[in-house]
């Protein structure tokens, strides 16, 4: 069976960790993932490395957060460490400080996909209060997968499922496509994962927050919050979404992570239009000092890739994604000039495994609609071994790559875009 070797074939990773003081640099979605990970195959964990100020003297899963300086520097406690890297953004910065610092890749420090060779995104909320300009759900209506949510009762049993094909299963996004607050399930869902020892990641717009309370009591590990500007202009690129709701619903929040789980780590992921860099910047940032809140500003670009894929194949934008377009500090003809240069480079969602709220599983999570994009219409009832098969032979990953759409989102999380923006 596949997953059977890929975990033989991991195993001699695994066996360096032994004996060595174990610390995980990066206390978000992954890192508290690989934790969970970590005491399921019986290693102990020293602690957690993060460079926010934010995050340094609090704690991650009951594991103190540290200054990645407490082992770079002399005298190192607990002799020499080992690191495991769990940053989707900053991998290449954080092995470059490790590098520097003496220790030895692959010996000393790796990134925790080489522990860990699945993620999963349980999409359970097949819905969405908004209709953002760069988002699929914008337009075509009668392309879309259908609408709905996933119940704990089925929930159950895909967890099971994981649980039994993939031991290393590490933590669950439950979010992909659909606002996962709109789930009337959500505390009994995140019950259910918590239960099971999986901690699990919100992404949400914020603007519908009905049952809140009962969500954050049921203990999310990590709550994004996705933000683009302040005001109008917040609007515009959140269609349908009100700032002032935003505003209200996010002292709520704070209100409630205070009282209720100090330690969910929260975020505001803030997307960089051309107009939302400066001024509207500085106000997120004064609210996520207020709310003591975490703000990661990305560079926005236009996801889902059926949109850039249709055009790259010859087709037309939808005026949504046009106007969307336009607005992005790297354009998408410039972004994917640069994804061309990486043809050769690995694509790095394709160890997503992506269970829509119906059980369909996608063949790529970065595409919306289902045309062409379904690995199997019953997760419960097809074997990962199966999944991963249909997935490598699929034609849309076949399209994707000869285009460089693999590459085309990984762009904009590189430094490359500090200099083309400007
Ligand atoms: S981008 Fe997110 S919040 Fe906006 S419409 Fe799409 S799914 Fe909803
Ligand atoms: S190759 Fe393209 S379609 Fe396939 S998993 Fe990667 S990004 Fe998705």
């Amino acid at each position: 069976m596949q997953t059977f070797q890929v975990h033989s074939r991991i195993r001699p990773v695994w066996q360096r960790l032994s004996g060595r003081p174990v610390y995980i640099w990066g206390a978000g979605q992954q890192g508290r993932g690989m934790g969970r990970v970590l005491e399921r195959q019986g290693v102990r964990l020293q602690g957690y490395l993060d460079s926010s100020p934010q995050l340094q003297g609090r704690s991650a899963l009951g594991y103190p957060i540290s200054r990645p300086e407490t082992i770079l520097q002399p005298p190192i406690p607990n002799g020499k460490p080992f690191v495991i890297v769990a940053s989707f953004f900053f991998e290449k910065d954080i092995m470059a400080r490790c590098r520097a610092a003496g220790l030895k890749a692959g010996l000393d420090f790796i990134s925790y996909k080489d522990l860990k060779p699945f993620d999963y995104a349980i999409d359970i909320s097949g819905a969405c209060n908004l209709r953002c300009l760069s988002c699929p759900r914008a337009t075509r209506s009668h392309r879309h997968p259908p609408a709905g949510f996933m119940t704990p009762g089925v929930f159950t049993q895909v967890l099971d499922k994981i649980l039994d094909e993939d031991p290393l299963v590490g933590n669950l996004q439950l979010y992909q496509w659909g606002e996962p607050l709109l789930n009337p399930h959500l505390p009994e869902i995140l019950g259910l994962a918590n239960a099971r020892g999986l901690p699990c990641a919100l992404s949400s717009n914020l603007n519908s927050t009905s049952h809140l309370e009962p969500v954050i009591a049921a203990g999310p590990a990590w709550f994004r919050i996705s933000v683009s500007g302040t005001g109008k202009d917040y609007e515009r690129t959140h269609t349908g979404a009100s700032w002032a709701k935003l505003l209200k619903n996010m002292e709520t929040l704070a209100e409630l992570r205070a009282r209720l789980r100090p330690d969910m780590k929260t975020e505001v992921y803030y997307h960089l239009y051309r107009h939302n860099r400066d001024g509207s910047l500085d106000e997120v940032r004064r609210l996520c000092e207020r709310f003591e809140f975490e703000l990661h500003p990305v560079w926005a670009y236009l996801i889902s890739l059926d949109d850039v894929l249709e055009y790259l194949e010859g087709g037309e934008l939808t005026p949504q994604a046009a106007e969307a377009s336009g607005m992005l500090a790297l354009g998408l003809e410039q972004g994917m000039a640069l994804a061309r240069q990486e043809i050769r480079k690995k694509c790095l969602v394709d160890r997503c495994i992506h269970v829509n709220w119906n059980l369909t599983v996608s063949n790529c999570m970065m595409f919306f609609y289902p045309q062409d994009n379904i690995a199997a219409t019953n997760f419960l009832e097809t074997p990962l071994e199966e999944i991963l098969t249909t997935r490598v032979k699929s034609s849309l990953c076949r399209r994707c790559r000869a285009q460089a759409l693999h590459r085309y989102c990984n762009v904009y999380n590189t430094e490359q875009i500090e200099g083309a923006a400007a």
